[in-house]
């Protein structure tokens, strides 16, 4: 029961510009790492990670990919 309603309560955090575990602002995450023209990867002080779509100006889950990009990004920087 509780399953169906984290889902849309989470898309309503991230239309918000929250994050989904901790509601902090999304917009005030000092880690990010560009992806590409389009992509920004957000990670949240709770260890969660977004995508920020610089085209649509908006959030989203990071899927499993984005996540290891941005973790061999931050390998290749040390
Ligand atoms: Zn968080």
């Amino acid at each position: 029961m509780v399953k169906k309603l984290i889902a849309p309560f989470q898309k309503i955090l991230i239309e918000r510009r929250l994050c989904v575990g901790c509601t902090h602002p999304l917009d005030k995450a000092n880690k990010r790492e560009i992806l590409d023209d389009k992509r920004t990867i957000v990670q949240c002080k709770c260890g969660r990670r977004f995508i920020l779509d610089r085209e649509l100006n908006s959030y989203r889950r990071a899927t499993l990919e984005e996540d290891q990009e941005y973790i061999n990004k931050k390998k290749k920087i040390r």
